[in-house]
Formats: structure tokens, C-alpha cells, sequence
């Protein structure tokens, strides 16, 4: 079969002879469809991080990356029940494998969900990153009327925005921030009320200026109630991490700040409002398995246009092209499509 190989940090390519899975007790077969660059694989195809996270090796050491995805089921392994030959379903692995025309996925409700009628094998493949943003929703805990902000709106962030919007949440600003125009209009587009670009000026100041500024006892604040951090720390962009301006951003007392996006390596903060505002800081990393449904029935019931998101497709041969888009300034989410279905 073919599959992607990870070779080292900006060197990847599709191989045509790797051997096709089978499947283990408990385990089904997925025919990929199509299949997610995740932003970690990102990382990774940049730096090398969470390389031993994100990569399932072949028989020939081939290393695939590739966790989210869709497809049909082609073989059940032995004492499955509940799932047949032909179904439609969303895999997620926590091991890579998914650019490949087979994988893999063992069953159990977090990495094996089937797909509503109506729901494309494109669309779907975006099912795992929407619902990571669900679960970061659920952990904020949004209050009436709380100013939002989102650091980084690549899939994540977009999906943040979708699900905030998708679920009715009653919320006062809801301001993106990313330093790509093309994901700023898309977040505009998604339902964010104000977009930020950090490349044109201080993103203190820019948010200040849309929520206004607070001072008291304890600092100063942009009355922001939650801050979800998207974007991590990315060695390659200039200024302090997104967590230190979040820590500025954040209210004068019960805010809370989600932290979601990888660190590419250790960071210097200033930690001072930590203190003296006492945010929460929650960390957050994957779903609970309804979230996983929740995403798809949205996506059934038009509630979300996660088409609207996929910016660019490739075919699994042309794996390099597409990780070099998905880096792009203009990529939203990239799509590696095997021809063999859909
Ligand atoms: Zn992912």
C-alpha cells in the first residue's frame, strides 16, 4: 500500500510498497479516505518534537504520521462486534498511521466514531480537532457576557470559534489572534467578532483598545474572562509566548486561561499576574468521547462549516507539497486525500 514517510525534520515522502496492516484483537481496518496535517505534525515535520507520539512505523521502518481521519471499515479483527465491512467512520490514533491507504484503529469510543449521513469523508477527517475544542470549552467554563480570546486560529482556534458559536454560548468580544491574514478573515468568517493581527503592534494594546483597560489592586487587565491558547510557543515568531500576554490580558480575578497549543521548547515568562490575579490555568489535550459525536452531529445539522476550513487538498503522493502548504501562510487545514475512496 502507500504511505507517507516521516524521514527527518523537512523531509517527507510517499512510498508505494509499504505492507497493509491486519488487524489485531480488538482492532478494524480503516480504507483512509482522507486524512488531517494535524499542527502537531507540524511541530514535528518542523523541529522533530513529539515525533515518538506522532509516527506508526511499517515493517520496512517506514515512519507514517497521520491521527485524524476518515474512511471505511474493511476488516474487523478478532472480537469485534458492533462494527461491519463498508461502514463509514472517523479513526483517531494516538500513534500515527493515517497517511497511508490502510490503517489500523482499535475500538473503543475515543478513537472510533461512526459518521452521520450527509457528512463528507473530507469534513469528517476534521471531526478530532473540533472536538479538542469542545473540550477546551467545556474546561473554560464561559460565563454571560465574558470577553474571549483566541491565540492561534489554524484548525483549533477556528474550531473554538465554531463551537462557541455552534452551541449558542452568550459572550462579549470574541477576538482571534494570529499573525496570518487568511486565518484572521476565516476566524471573522467562523464568528469571532474582531480579529488581531500580532505582526501590527503590541496585542495588549490592540485588545485593550477593543474591551477597554481595567487597573486595580491587583494589575491590570484587558477584561478578558478566558484566554484559549491555541498556539503554544513556535520558536520561528517573534515576542514573548502567547501565556505571557495571556497572563496580561487576563480579568483582575477569575479568569481562566487554556492552554492547548505544544511548546516547541522551553519558555521565559513573566509570571508576575499569575500572582497577584490568581487566573486558572488549565491545560487541555483531546476530548471526551461525546464530544467526538457532538462535533459530527454539528456538522450533520450545518451548525458548523468545517468545509469552509479546508483550505487545501493534495493526494497522498504529492505528502511533501502538502506539508509545505500546510505551513504556508495562507493554510487553514490541509487535507491528504487517498483516491481510493469518496
Ligand atoms: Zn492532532
Amino acid at each position: 500500500m502507500r504511505a507517507a514517510d516521516f524521514i527527518d525534520p523537512g523531509t517527507i515522502c510517499a512510498r508505494t510498497n509499504a505492507s497493509r496492516p491486519e488487524p489485531l484483537a480488538g482492532e478494524i481496518i480503516v480504507q483512509v479516505a482522507a486524512c488531517g496535517i494535524c499542527g502537531s505534525d507540524m511541530h514535528m515535520f518542523r523541529s522533530g518534537t513529539y515525533r515518538d507520539k506522532l509516527i506508526r512505523q511499517t515493517p520496512e521502518g517506514y515512519q507514517v504520521p497521520g491521527h485524524e481521519f476518515a474512511g471505511t471499515i474493511v476488516a474487523l479483527g478478532p472480537g469485534v462486534d458492533g462494527w461491519a465491512n463498508g461502514q463509514r467512520v472517523v479513526g483517531v490514533t494516538g500513534q500515527g498511521g493515517g497517511m497511508a491507504d490502510y490503517v489500523a484503529v482499535p475500538v473503543n469510543p475515543y478513537q472510533l466514531v461512526a459518521i452521520p449521513d450527509g457528512v463528507s469523508f473530507e469534513d469528517a477527517a476534521t471531526t478530532e480537532p473540533l472536538a479538542d475544542g469542545l473540550q477546551m470549552i467545556r474546561k473554560a467554563n464561559i460565563l454571560t457576557g465574558e470577553n474571549i480570546v483566541v491565540f492561534g486560529v489554524g484548525i483549533i482556534g477556528l474550531g473554538v470559534i465554531q463551537g462557541i458559536r455552534a452551541r449558542g454560548l452568550d459572550v462579549g468580544a470574541l477576538i482571534a489572534v494570529d499573525v496570518h491574514p487568511a486565518r484572521l478573515e476565516a476566524a471573522l468568517k467562523a464568528g469571532a467578532t474582531h480579529a488581531v493581527n500580532a505582526r501590527e503592534g503590541d496585542v495588549f494594546d490592540q485588545i485593550g483598545t477593543i474591551t477597554g483597560i481595567e487597573q486595580g489592586y491587583s494589575g491590570t487587565s484587558a477584561r478578558i474572562g478566558v484566554v484559549f491558547d491555541c498556539a503554544g510557543y513556535i520558536r520561528h515568531m517573534p515576542g514573548p509566548p502567547p501565556l505571557e500576554t495571556a497572563l496580561r490580558l487576563i480579568d483582575l480575578a477569575g479568569g481562566r486561561i487554556v492552554c492547548f497549543g505544544g511548546f516547541e521548547d522551553r519558555v521565559t515568562l513573566e509570571l508576575s499576574p499569575l500572582i497577584q490575579k490568581a487566573p486558572t490555568i488549565l491545560g487541555s489535550n483531546g476530548y471526551a468521547p461525546e464530544e467526538l459525536g457532538e462535533a459530527l452531529a454539528m456538522m450533520a445539522s450545518g451548525k458548523v462549516d468545517r468545509g469552509s476550513l479546508i483550505s487545501h487538498r493534495f493526494a497522498l503522493d504529492d505528502v511533501a507539497a502538502a506539508f509545505a502548504a500546510q505551513g504556508g501562510a495562507d493554510a487553514l487545514k490541509v487535507i491528504l486525500k487517498m483516491d481510493s475512496a469518496e
